[in-house]
C-alpha cells in the first residue's frame, strides 16, 4: 500500500511505470502475509519489485517501450522473473525504458520521457531509467533491469542507487527481449548491496531455456556480503577515470578520495592505462547494432503487436508496420547494423570489431591476473538536463564510455553510490571484478561504499 500510494502521487510526473498491477499486487501481498504467518514464506517475502518493460511476465503486457508491440501480451514468464516470484516477491508493475533498451537517457520511448526524482528537469539515465527512478522515489523496493552497455549501472549512478551487471551468462536471458544477445544481462537495481546480492543469488544459475547461461554453481552471494573482513586487495584504477579533463570535477574528486582511502587501509592501488579505451565504444556500437538488426527482424507486423492497416501486399505489410512501429533511434540502429553486416562492409566493420573485442578481452584478462578489481567512474558526468543530448548522438553515446567495456568482454560490474555533486545530483563509482567473481565483487563493494 505504501508503494502504491507513492506511485499514485509521483508517477504522473516521473513516468517511471507504464503499467501498475495494483489489485493483483494487493491480493498477492495478502496471500504472502498468510504464508508468513504459516512460516512457509519464500526468501523474498515482502519485497516489492518493478520489472523493466523488456521482461516477459505471463498474461501481462510487454512493449519494450515501443509502439510496434502495442497490445502485445506475454505468453510466458522470464526465468529470472519466475525465480523471484517463486520466492514470494511481489511485482507491482512494468517500468518505462528506452525503446528496445537503446538509449542512455530514457528520452527515446513510446511512453514519453522519465524524469529524475533528484531534479525533474534532468534525465534518469537509461535505458533502465524507469526502473531506477521507481526505486529512487520509493515506488518499489527494487527493480529488475537489463544491461547491454550500461543500462543498469548508468541509471543507478544517476539516481544514487546500486546497479549490478552480472557476468554474461550468470542469469538466464530466457524471456528477456533481445537487444544485443552476446551483451545482454539482467541485473538488479537496489538501494543496498545486500539486496543486490540476494536478488542475484535467486535469479542466477543454469536454465534449460537459455543455452548461453553458465552451468557454474551459484555461490551464496548473501553470505559473501555478510562477511565483515576484507583481505588486502590489489586494486587497479583507470587513469583516465581520475585525470581526464572531460570528467566532471566532483566525480574526479570522489574517485580520488576513494582511492586515497583504499591506500590508507593498506590496499595496493595502482593506475593503469587501457590502450584500447577509445576503441571500445565504436566496437560496442558496431556489434550491438549488428545484433540488434538481426534480433529486431522478428518484429514484422505479422507475429507480434502492431500491424499496418490495409496493406496492398506482403512486402508493404512488413515495411509499413515497421516504419510505423519503430521509433527514430531504433530505425537508426537497424540501418547501422544492416550496413555493418552487408556483404561489402562486413570485413571492414563487423569482423574488425570482433577482433577488437577479442583484444579487449585478452588485455583485460591479463590485467586481472595482476589485480583483483578495476575501479573507474560509472559516468563522466552526473545526470544531464532533458533534451541536452538528443540532437547529438555521439555525445549521448559518450555517456557510456566507462560502462560498455564490461559488456564487450562479459565481466561483472557494479555501480555504487558515491555522494552527490554541488547541485545535489548523485554520482556513481564503478567496480569491475573477475568473471563469475560476483561474490568477491559484492563483498568488496560493500566494504568501500
Ligand atoms: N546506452 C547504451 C545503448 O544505447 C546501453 C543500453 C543498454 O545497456 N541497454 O546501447
Amino acid at each position: 500500500a505504501y508503494y502504491l500510494k507513492n506511485i499514485e502521487e509521483k508517477n504522473p510526473v516521473l513516468n517511471a511505470f507504464v503499467a501498475v498491477y495494483d489489485q493483483e499486487a494487493t491480493q498477492r501481498a495478502e496471500e504472502i502475509d498468510q504464508k508468513i504467518a504459516a512460516g512457509t514464506a519464500g526468501r523474498l517475502a515482502g519485497m516489492v519489485l518493478g520489472i523493466k518493460d523488456v521482461l516477459c511476465y505471463q498474461n501481462h503486457g510487454l512493449q519494450a517501450g515501443s509502439s510496434i508491440l502495442n497490445g502485445f501480451v506475454s505468453q510466458f514468464t522470464a526465468t529470472a522473473v519466475q525465480r523471484v516470484l517463486a520466492e514470494d516477491a511481489i511485482i507491482i508493475g512494468r517500468q518505462n525504458c528506452d525503446e528496445f533498451a537503446m538509449g542512455s537517457s530514457n528520452e527515446s520511448c513510446a511512453f514519453g520521457v522519465v524524469r529524475n526524482a533528484a531534479d525533474t528537469s534532468r534525465v534518469p539515465g537509461g535505458s533502465s531509467g524507469g526502473s531506477a527512478v521507481a526505486v529512487q522515489a520509493d515506488m518499489c523496493l527494487a527493480s529488475l533491469g537489463s544491461d547491454t552497455g550500461g543500462s543498469v549501472r548508468q541509471p543507478a549512478a544517476f539516481c544514487g542507487l546500486v546497479g549490478l551487471k552480472p557476468t554474461y551468462g550468470r542469469v538466464s536471458r530466457w524471456g528477456l527481449i533481445a537487444y544485443g544477445s552476446s551483451f545482454d544481462c539482467i541485473g538488479p537495481i537496489t538501494k543496498s548491496i545486500d539486496d543486490a546480492a540476494l536478488l542475484l543469488e535467486i535469479m542466477a544459475g543454469a536454465d534449460d531455456f537459455d543455452s548461453t547461461v553458465s552451468q557454474q554453481p551459484v555461490p551464496s552471494f548473501t553470505q559473501a556480503v555478510a562477511k565483515t573482513t576484507v583481505q588486502k586487495q590489489k586494486v587497479a584504477y583507470l587513469r583516465e577515470g581520475v585525470e581526464s579533463e572531460a570528467l566532471q570535477p566532483e566525480i574526479r574528486q570522489a574517485m580520488q578520495a576513494k582511492l586515497d582511502w583504499l591506500r590508507e587501509q593498506g590496499h595496493e592501488v595502482e593506475p593503469i592505462d587501457f590502450a584500447l579505451l577509445s576503441y571500445i565504444l565504436p566496437t560496442y556500437y558496431i556489434l550491438t547494432t549488428a545484433e540488434a538488426s538481426s534480433n529486431l527482424s522478428r518484429f514484422d507486423g505479422v507475429r507480434y503487436g502492431h500491424r499496418t492497416a490495409t496493406p496492398v501486399d506482403l512486402m508493404e505489410l512488413y515495411k509499413k508496420s515497421r516504419s510505423e512501429g519503430f521509433g527514430k533511434e531504433v530505425k537508426k540502429r537497424i540501418m547501422l547494423g544492416t550496413f555493418v553486416l552487408s556483404a561489402s562492409y562486413y570485413d571492414a566493420y563487423y569482423t574488425k570489431a570482433q577482433k577488437v573485442r577479442r583484444l579487449v578481452k585478452n588485455q583485460t584478462d591479463e590485467l586481472f591476473k595482476k589485480y583483483d578489481f578495476l575501479i573507474m567512474p560509472t559516468t563522466p558526468t552526473t545526470a544531464f538536463p532533458i533534451g541536452d543530448k538528443t540532437e547529438d548522438p555521439l555525445q549521448m553515446y559518450l555517456a557510456d564510455i566507462f560502462t560498455v567495456q564490461a559488456n564487450v568482454i562479459g565481466y561483472p560490474a557494479i555501480s555504487i553510490p558515491a555522494g552527490t555533486d554541488a547541485q545535489g545530483l548523485p554520482m556513481g563509482l564503478q567496480v569491475l571484478g573477475k568473471p563469475f567473481g560476483e561474490a568477491d565483487l559484492l563483498a568488496f563493494s560493500k566494504y568501500i561504499v
